[in-house]
């Protein structure tokens, strides 16, 4: 941290200012200007707080000058993290779909829905039990029962799950229902004490950004989970809120390479609440893939307009289908290959994988 003094800095405000930082157990440098004086702080400047130096006498600014997350930067771990969620790598050459209907409705629904992510070829299966809704008179999902459905589901086609957890009282249940990945929402990036909880636990963690965070705001939430020891997190960019009205979100493409150079995690990308429509989500999709998107979350329901939840944004069977059509060529573009889902794998696909350029 540098701490800039005012022009004309007394001697005694200069010297308390490095009181101060020696307190705290780091080392000084003093340079001094023409006009004024900069004191430096060496050594792990992530334990002082700037607004403290800046209440202080004679003090104009205090900056900092490394990045207040370690763990999850690259300059941390320069290389490259691979999340294993159920068996499907995320982060590697292959770019995994998520895909599945925004709330576990019924039995019935579930079944088809994993067909039809399963019949796409996505990796993944997701599906919400328990929502979180912006009026509490909406459907606020089935809870234990919707696990439970999501599980059964999924089996049918041997797809890992992921799904929200919204209140760590929860926690024990997911982790007995044998959820494979833990997903934060939008809304909850902040919640603390959820953070420090999912960190204390070995399953992948689906970090959303919030609507409105900063990068820097999400990357600290992830420093929360990976403070705590799990370091299985996968972010997730799912559009944030600006001034237009005219769509749901807006999809924060530029975050994409901006975070990856930034983190070493995986970055993966939510078009359908970005966007919030279904017919934007095949354009927005492929726009993350080419920008370096790791992989995608997709809301994917047999018969959208009956959607008991996000109605607007789910792609039918049909549209998921010809979406990873399209998202294969845009992946192959790139360099990467769109993951198949097991049974989706023919040698000839599999065949055609290439490795990404070292
Ligand atoms: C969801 O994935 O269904 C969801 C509620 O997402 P978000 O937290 O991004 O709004
Ligand atoms: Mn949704």
């Amino acid at each position: 941290m540098i701490v800039v003094m005012e022009p004309g800095a007394s001697r005694e405000s200069v010297e308390a200012v490095e009181m101060r930082i020696r307190a705290a157990g780091l080392d000084v440098h003093r340079s001094r200007g023409v006009e004024r004086t900069l004191v430096g702080a060496i050594g792990d400047e992530r334990i002082l707080e700037p607004g403290c130096f800046e209440s202080m006498p004679g003090v104009e600014r205090a900056v900092r000058v490394v990045r207040p997350y370690r763990l999850v930067s690259r300059e941390w771990h320069p290389g490259t993290t691979v999340v294993d969620v159920g068996g499907a790598a995320i982060g590697g050459r292959e770019v995994q779909v998520i895909a599945g209907p925004c709330s576990v409705e019924t039995d019935g629904q579930m079944a088809e829905a994993a067909d039809a992510v399963a019949r796409g070829g996505a990796r993944l299966m997701r599906g919400g039990a328990f929502k979180p809704r912006t009026s509490p008179y909406a459907f606020q999902g089935h809870g234990i029962e919707g696990l439970r459905m999501l599980g059964r589901a999924a089996a049918r086609h041997g797809l890992p799950v992921v799904t929200e957890l919204m209140d760590v009282r929860m926690l024990d249940t997911f982790l007995a229902e044998g959820v494979d990945a833990i997903q934060i929402g939008t809304r909850n990036m902040q919640n603390f004490d959820l953070l420090k909880a999912v960190g204390r636990v070995d399953v992948p963690v689906v970090l959303k950004r919030g609507m409105s965070a900063t990068i820097a705001e999400w990357l600290m939430a992830a420093e929360y989970v990976a403070a705590g020891g799990n370091h299985r997190i996968v972010l997730c960019e799912r559009g944030i809120r600006t001034h237009e009205t005219a769509y749901r979100n807006v999809l924060d493409v530029t975050a994409i390479p901006y975070v990856k150079r930034e983190s070493h995690l995986p970055v993966i990308v939510d078009p359908s609440h970005a966007g919030g429509k279904a017919w934007m989500v095949e354009a927005l999709a492929c726009a993350a893939v080419a920008a370096g998107a790791d992989g995608l979350l997709i809301e994917v329901h047999p018969c959208p307009r009956e959607a008991w939840c996000d109605a607007d944004q789910a792609l039918a069977p049909d549209a998921f289908g010809s979406l990873m059509a399209r998202l294969a060529a845009v992946a192959a573009a790139v360099g990467r290959v769109l993951a198949p889902a097991p049974e989706a794998r023919t040698p000839a696909r599999i065949a055609g994988e290439t490795a990404l350029p070292a």
